[in-house]
């Protein structure tokens, strides 16, 4: 079992994923760019480190938990040749698939086994190592990575051997969560518009074959239109490009996602990128 693990990026994902490792017995190293959102973890029992290369130099495994591709390769740039030669990188963040490739390829001139394990989940499951991984990566790196799978998730899907088609199931998933937002957003729109309490909508489908938990719960959001932080509206717009970037590349037809992304970018242009997905209503309602 490896025991010691370094992870790059302690915003919400990061760190309850950090905590949940922690709990499961790893000596946790924890590393974020504005160091003072490291710093609670300290209390739980992570070193936080002042660098990115003393923060992975002793580590058997290293997790990126960053918001982009861009990010991951400006600090995975430092951190790959400072790694030591026996270590696995989990790549967890939702990257898509051109940065996931050119981070694939990094890894590989690094001489640094990878692993793509982008994941399922939220603010919540990541508190309470519940989120579903997308695993892929050489099948004999399965063992080594298991345990800490095992830790922050209650569910690891070993998609391929091939890393990159973790983030290839990942930004499917997320095309239907988008949508699934997208399409409560305006069925409360138009039951505002149509005279009715948009709590009506919620209702009339709860307990039915319609009825889905996580509408409920984004549409309880939009109704009381609070929207605090659990997939916040600019990780959710970015995944939005990275699906129609990737829809693009496999010849896929684009115009409801389009739709549905414009609508997104709307909110974030309008200065709601902090707030939580659920705040894609704003660019529906009058
Ligand atoms: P977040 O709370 O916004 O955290 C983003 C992290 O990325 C922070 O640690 C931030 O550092 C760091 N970062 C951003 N730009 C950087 C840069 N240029 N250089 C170095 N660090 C940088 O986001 P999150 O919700 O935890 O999401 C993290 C990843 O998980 C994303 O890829 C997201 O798509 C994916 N994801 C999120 C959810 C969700 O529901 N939240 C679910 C599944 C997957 P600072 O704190 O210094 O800004």
């Amino acid at each position: 079992m490896s025991s010691t693990i370094t992870v790059l990026g302690t915003g919400i994902m990061g760190s309850g994923m950090a905590r949940n490792l922690i709990k499961a017995g790893f000596d946790v190293t924890v590393w974020n760019r504005h160091h003072e959102k490291a710093e609670p973890l300290a209390e739980a029992g992570a070193t936080v480190a002042d660098d990115v290369t003393s923060a992975v130099s002793s580590s058997d495994v290293v997790l990126t938990m960053l918001f982009d591709g861009d990010a991951v390769e400006a600090v995975m740039e430092e951190a790959l040749p400072a790694m030591r030669s026996d270590a696995v990188w989990i790549q967890s963040s939702t990257v898509g698939l051109a940065a996931g490739a050119r981070l694939t390829e990094r890894a590989g001139k690094h001489g640094i086994a990878l692993v793509d394990a982008p994941v399922l989940g939220t603010r919540q499951p990541a508190e309470q190592g519940a989120l579903t991984v997308l695993a892929a990566g050489p099948d004999e790196l399965r063992d080594r990575v298991t345990p800490v799978f095992d830790a922050v998730g209650s569910r690891t899907i070993w998609v391929s051997d091939m890393p990159g088609d973790g983030q290839r199931l990942k930004l499917v998933a997320n095309s239907f969560v988008l949508s699934l937002v997208g399409a409560t957003a305006q069925a409360i729109d138009l039951t505002q518009r149509l005279g009715l309490d948009p709590q009506l909508f919620l209702d009339t489908i709860k307990g039915g074959a319609l009825d889905v938990p996580y509408v409920q719960l984004k549409g309880k959001s939009m109704v009381a239109g609070e929207f605090p932080p659990a997939f916040p509206l600019a990780g959710a717009t970015k995944d939005g490009h990275l699906i129609l970037e990737a829809m693009e590349h496999a010849g896929a037809r684009p115009e409801i996602m389009e739709a549905l992304v414009g609508r997104y970018q709307e909110a974030v242009d309008g200065d709601h990128g902090t707030e939580d997905l659920a705040a894609v209503v704003r660019a529906f309602l009058p």
